[in-house]
């Protein structure tokens, strides 16, 4: 069975850090130190009475990890850590952690597919598209629930273009194509923006106040910093929880309904 969009958020609380041990950090503005992959932060709470949380969870922008407040893995980390095959065990068990750690790097790259297939499915006006979005989605749920082995960069290859379609279909008539571009820092402002595709663009620190977003498609576009007080966000297409917490927004922003 396919998943909703609820069942990709993360739920720290039914995960073992992952998160915090399986990626490297090279030391950045985002995060302040150096730490090779498949070893535990220095923060993590290892004592059973920290079930695996950030020690430093209050002060992360402070203590210079502001990376870490925009972080999601959606939802990989409790799936894996609560996945029959590791009942009573978690990464620091070397029997199970190299397959662990496998899985998290998969299944999150596989949950992240869903979510923007999920969105496909329900945004795209044209069934055929539709169908075929449904039929991925199954294929890439078969294999987050069973990560070994798994061909993760073919089923990306199918999706990219199909989620290339979707957005075509969704944007008709299609606004101004900026696909890839490096808008770093640029005032946006006043710019007609609505059914743009923004895909995979550099929009760091860019001026988005007031800005209409309605039907842009977003996917991967680096939207850290950017200003979006006063925009209409809330019909954008392959919005993340990533790029919204990384973005500035505030009340006067209209944000999209994704799940918390
Ligand atoms: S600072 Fe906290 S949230 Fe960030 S990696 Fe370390 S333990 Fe995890």
């Amino acid at each position: 069975m396919s998943p909703s969009r609820a069942d990709l958020v993360a739920d720290c609380s039914r995960c073992v850090g992952l998160c915090c041990v399986v990626p490297a950090f090279a030391p950045s503005a985002d995060f302040a130190l150096d730490k090779p992959a498949g070893v535990p932060c220095p923060h993590l709470g290892l004592h059973p009475a920290e079930h695996f949380g950030c020690t430093i969870h209050t002060e992360l922008p402070e203590r210079g990890f502001a990376g870490c407040t925009v972080y999601d893995c959606f939802g990989a980390g409790q799936r894996v850590a609560q996945a029959p095959s590791y009942a009573g065990h978690d990464w620091r068990d070397p029997d199970v952690r190299p397959a662990m750690f496998a899985d998290f790097e998969v299944v999150e790259r596989l949950h992240e597919l869903q979510w923007y297939l999920l969105e496909a499915v329900e945004r795209c006006p044209d069934p055929a598209l539709v169908d075929e979005a449904e039929g991925l989605l199954e294929q890439v749920e078969r294999a987050a629930a069973s990560p070994r082995d798994v061909e993760v960069v073919r089923l990306q290859l199918r999706a990219d273009p199909l989620l290339g379609e979707v957005s075509d279909a969704v944007r008709e008539p299609a606004g101004v194509d900026l696909r890839g571009h490096d808008l770093a820092g640029q005032d946006l402002r006043g710019h007609d923006l609505v059914a743009a595709t923004l895909r995979g663009a550099v929009l760091l620190g860019a001026d988005l106040r007031g800005v209409d977003l309605t039907g842009t498609d977003l996917l991967g576009a680096d939207l850290r910093g950017a200003d979006l007080r006063g925009a209409d966000a809330s019909g954008a297409l392959f919005w993340t929880r990533l790029q919204l917490r990384a973005a500035r927004t505030d009340t006067t922003t209209r944000l999209p309904d994704l799940p918390a």
